[in-house]
């Protein structure tokens, strides 16, 4: 489309760094607006104090950008969950094989990492506290506003991607365009973060290397370990309702809360109560629209396309793996991005919708089934099934977290091994004889259907 070689991104976030990096790789002149200030200076504030679970999807896309290793570094393993009870009980259980895990990473030192690469290739223009407000239709210029002088320019580029995160000035004016779908669905719950200190020796106060979940029924708190020795917990809770941020305002109810759901963690957290009223409350969204691009010039990648809600673990995930198969497609069309962005925009839309039902579905897994006896069963005969037929049987699970299988696929597949789990659990004393043959007979009929 263009020969010369030129691009703009909007958004200086996780995907928008990364996705730069692929553009410098294959010799493309880069801009990067980024609303906010340097995240690497030391003055900077803001930005969210969150650790993210990354996962192979991730992974691959790190590995591209040369910088795995680095990563993985401070990265620190999560090979299961590990579930509080409320009686204080825990329960492990493994996510995957032997030698699986997915890994903590902080949010804000990869994004500084991701920079700092974009940063280091002279094809790469970093411009700071420079906000993408939107196109003009019929030139598709872009207006970009300083956000310190409030002076408004206007820019030209031959490709533009719009990486600016869940509320994207660039799909603000694509909302704006005939036929553009768009829709966003907020949950009744939100979430707040929460802090559990190291042990004054630096090590950590429980075990690191597992994700932590109190699962509560409609609601949970999570917990992943920091480099620190620290945990970054999260609350998620409904707004409104008999047990609802609403209804925790004094301190008496904020400690007789956690006296009742999460005794255990209250002495893991000394400033539980100035952290719970410093910390604020923020809502959990999922976006999805279509299509992504206009013009075949202009493409929104990452959670300006598809924003989803944390419980798999796949948001920024799925936002890297935008990167790895959009790279492809290029390679694939010769750097044809009219054909690139159309082909990109017109298949991975599926796989986003479908990670978004995914990740909605998967609250109820993580805050109510994960403390079911008959769930904790499930994984287990998941567990057996794919080591006896590795080939005929892949827990959903490991195909959204282990695997580059499209997620739409896992979607699929989620409702056929459901079918099979519920003729399974159904056999009488299901918990006594699930390894004596019987699973294997249902596992047999359902594999040929
Ligand atoms: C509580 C929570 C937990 C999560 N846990 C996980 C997890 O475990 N694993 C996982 O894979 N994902 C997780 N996610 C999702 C993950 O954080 C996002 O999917 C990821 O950050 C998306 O990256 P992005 O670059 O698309 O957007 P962002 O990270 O939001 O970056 C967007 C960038 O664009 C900038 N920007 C915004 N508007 C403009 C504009 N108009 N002009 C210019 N710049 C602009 C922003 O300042 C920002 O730098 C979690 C999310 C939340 C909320």
């Amino acid at each position: 489309m263009t020969d010369q070689k030129k691009a703009v991104v909007s958004g200086a976030g996780l995907v928008g760094c990364l996705w730069s990096v692929f553009l410098a790789q294959r010799g493309y002149q880069v801009d990067i607006y980024e609303r906010r200030g340097d995240m690497r200076d030391s003055t900077f504030e803001g930005g969210r104090s969150i650790n993210l679970a990354m996962s192979t999807r991730g992974w691959k896309a790190m590995e591209k950008a040369g910088i795995r290793t680095k990563i993985e570094s401070v990265a620190i393993p999560m090979t299961g969950r590990m579930m509080h009870a409320v009686d204080g009980e825990l329960t492990y259980q493994a996510y995957g094989e032997e030698g699986q895990a997915i890994y903590s990473v902080s949010r804000g030192g990869l994004n500084r990492e991701l920079m700092n690469i974009a940063d280091e290739s002279p094809n790469v223009q970093l411009h700071f506290n420079q906000r993408c407000r939107g196109f003009d239709k019929r030139t598709l210029d872009l207006h970009i506003e300083d956000t310190k002088t409030k002076e408004r320019r206007m820019i030209q580029s031959p490709l533009v991607f719009a990486a600016d995160g869940a509320f994207s000035g660039i799909r603000e004016s694509m909302r704006r365009t005939d036929r553009f779908n768009y829709a966003q669905q907020y949950l009744p719950h939100g979430y707040k973060e929460l802090h559990i200190p190291p042990n004054p020796d630096g090590t950590h106060q429980i075990d690191k290397n597992a994700l932590h979940i109190w699962p509560r029924g409609h609601f949970m708190m999570i917990a992943l370990p920091n480099q620190d020795g620290s945990f970054t917990c999260t609350l998620f809770l409904p707004y409104e309702g008999k047990q609802s941020f609403e209804n925790l305002q004094t301190d008496e109810q904020v400690i007789d809360f956690f006296e009742t759901y999460f005794k255990d963690s209250i002495p893991l957290m000394p400033d539980l109560l100035e952290d719970f009223k410093a910390n604020k409350t923020s809502s959990l969204v999922t976006i999805r629209c279509n299509p992504w691009q206009y013009k075949k010039q202009i493409l929104l990648m990452g959670d300006a396309s598809h924003a989803i809600v944390p419980f798999y673990g796949q948001g920024m995930n799925s936002g890297f793996e935008d990167c790895t198969l959009l790279d492809a497609l290029a390679t694939k069309h010769n750097e044809d991005w009219s054909k690139t962005i159309q082909e990109f925009s017109d298949t991975r839309i599926k796989d986003a919708n479908a990670i978004a039902d995914l990740a909605l579905r998967n609250f109820t897994e993580m805050s109510d089934k994960v403390g079911d006896p008959m769930f904790l069963l499930r994984k287990k005969i998941e567990k057996y099934l794919h080591e006896k037929y590795p080939t005929d049987f892949l827990p959903v699970y490991s195909m959204v977290t282990f695997s580059h299988i499209p997620y739409s696929e896992a979607l699929a597949e989620t409702k056929r091994q459901d079918a099979l789990f519920d003729k399974i659990l159904a056999i009488p004393n299901i918990e006594e004889q699930w390894n004596n043959g019987v699973v294997d007979q249902v596992f047999e009929v359902w594999k040929n259907k």
